[in-house]
């Protein structure tokens, strides 16, 4: 598996910059960087904007900020099952599968097409 590539930043369309009538800023969605970061710093930026969007204390906050645990408290363990399936048998389709799983979910790994799989594995 190889890492996520980058996207451009469908936004700015790459430039970094968007044009108001002041002038040039810093496009809002990627910081004036033109890519996207990868999927696990735009979820957990996400989350902390819910956080902070709901920091009262009323019940639906509270639920909130549960489930918000509760998604890191996963992301946390699909990581640590895709790490194990990388250490295993790379044969095995079990693991292929399990890692494949938790990949999908993840998104730190760009899944390979089928044209890139060795010949026999498809
Ligand atoms: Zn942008």
């Amino acid at each position: 598996m190889e890492p996520t590539n980058v996207e451009a930043c469908a936004s700015c369309f790459g430039k970094g910059t968007q044009f108001r009538d002041m002038g040039p800023e810093p496009c809002p969605d990627c910081y004036g960087l033109g890519e996207l970061p990868s999927a696990s710093v735009l979820r957990e930026r996400r989350l902390r904007e819910l956080e902070q969007r709901y920091a009262d204390r009323t019940e639906q906050s509270r639920d909130l900020r549960w489930l918000v645990s509760e998604v890191r408290r996963s992301n946390h363990a699909l990581l640590q099952i895709l790490a194990a399936s990388l250490d295993g048998d790379p044969d095995d389709a079990v693991v292929k599968k399990i890692g494949f799983l938790a990949n999908d979910v993840l998104g730190l790994y760009r899944p390979r097409a089928i044209e890139d799989q060795p010949s026999g594995s498809a």
